[in-house]
């Protein structure tokens, strides 16, 4: 049996609960979980907020663990070594999408927490190619936010092709900001915290941003005009999108990783200044993989606020306050 913590209802609270997960197929992995990172979509979720959560609804999709038992097909994997495991657990490995390296788009592809159970639990299982194993120099306390938002705010660096020499501006300092913040300063990226709260300044420039821009003053964004390669949004608000996309310089793209309802722009700047608006979700394995080292190499680790996985109530209330400094972590067995 499989000790997890379940929600019966989108306003429910966590609770112990017990399921049975049945044999191991042959190309999964179990993991013995000993930290699970609290991400906004474990709430997003938990409130089925995008209509495709089930309940009894374990969460939990930023695992750091041990494998603790190996199907038979599994190779390369050993029982004991650390591994961890973010959004998706599992994917066909044989569509288009898979094949090219891009398994985190693969139509087939499993959600961790959609329509089975995730890591606020002592156990949870992936296929074994989407169990990343963690390096030597990430710590396992640190690491479970990066499988999941660490990912989301490496990727974009990559897939826009930003160069060392890029000048990069992060909107919004929070869970996924203040890791956006390091890698791109890591990456040689002159580095720009857009945030609404002033008294993240000092914050912001110790995690590598070399500007800081209160995005609540107009002028201050005006004046910011053809300023950056790429504006990494990682909020889900609705922003002025036409006066972020102002700050951008000619060829420049706004990256979206937080969901905003809606992006609603003027055209014409976009043609007139060859400026793109993109997205991406989490990414693909050897991405994560990349930013694994890319972390150890950097000592890149998220800043953490610790739980035990049985106050997970009291856990979930903090990443809702928005207060959090900067992710939430639940430490399993305790
Ligand atoms: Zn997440
Ligand atoms: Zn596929």
């Amino acid at each position: 049996m499989i000790h997890a913590y379940a929600a019966s209802a989108p306003e429910a609270d966590f609770e112990p609960f017990e399921y049975d997960p049945g044999e191991l197929a042959a190309d999964h992995v179990e993991v013995e979980v000993e930290f699970c990172g609290v991400c906004h979509s474990d709430l997003s979720m938990k409130k089925n907020d995008w209509g495709i959560s089930q309940y009894p609804f374990v969460g939990g999709h930023e695992v750091a663990g041990r494998v603790a038992a190996v199907g038979d097909r599994v190779r390369g994997l050993e029982v004991g070594q650390r591994v961890g495991v973010g959004w998706t657990s599992g994917s066909c490995l044989r569509c288009d999408q898979c094949l090219s390296g891009y398994q985190n788009r693969c139509p087939d592809a499993e959600g961790t927490i959609v329509g089975r159970h995730g890591g606020f639990a002592d156990r949870v299982r992936a296929q074994a190619a989407w169990c990343l194993p963690i390096p030597e120099g990430v710590s396992s306390v640190d690491c479970g936010p990066l499988f999941c938002g660490g990912l989301t705010v490496f990727n974009p660096l990559v897939e826009n092709d930003i160069a060392p020499t890029a000048r990069v501006a992060v909107v919004g300092i929070g869970g996924l900001g203040h890791m956006a913040l390091q890698f791109a300063n890591a990456w040689g990226c002159e580095v720009t915290a857009f945030s609404t709260s002033p008294e993240k300044e000092d914050e912001a420039r110790q995690l590598g941003a070399h500007h800081f821009l209160n995005s609540r003053d107009e002028q201050a964004l005006k004046s910011a005009a053809g300023s950056y390669d790429m504006v990494l949004v990682t909020v889900n608000a609705s922003l002025d999108w036409d006066a972020y996309i102002n700050t951008l310089r000619p060829g420049g793209t706004l990256h979206l990783v937080g969901a905003a309802e809606k992006i609603e722009a003027t055209v014409f700047p976009l043609i007139a200044g060859q400026k793109s608006i993109s997205a991406s979700p989490t990414g693909a394995i050897v991405r994560a993989k990349e930013m694994l080292e890319f972390c150890a190499r950097h000592d890149i680790k998220p800043l953490t606020e610790q739980y035990p996985m049985s106050q997970i109530n009291e856990a979930m209330a903090r990443l809702e306050s928005g207060e959090a400094r900067y992710r939430v972590v639940l430490k399993a067995g305790e």
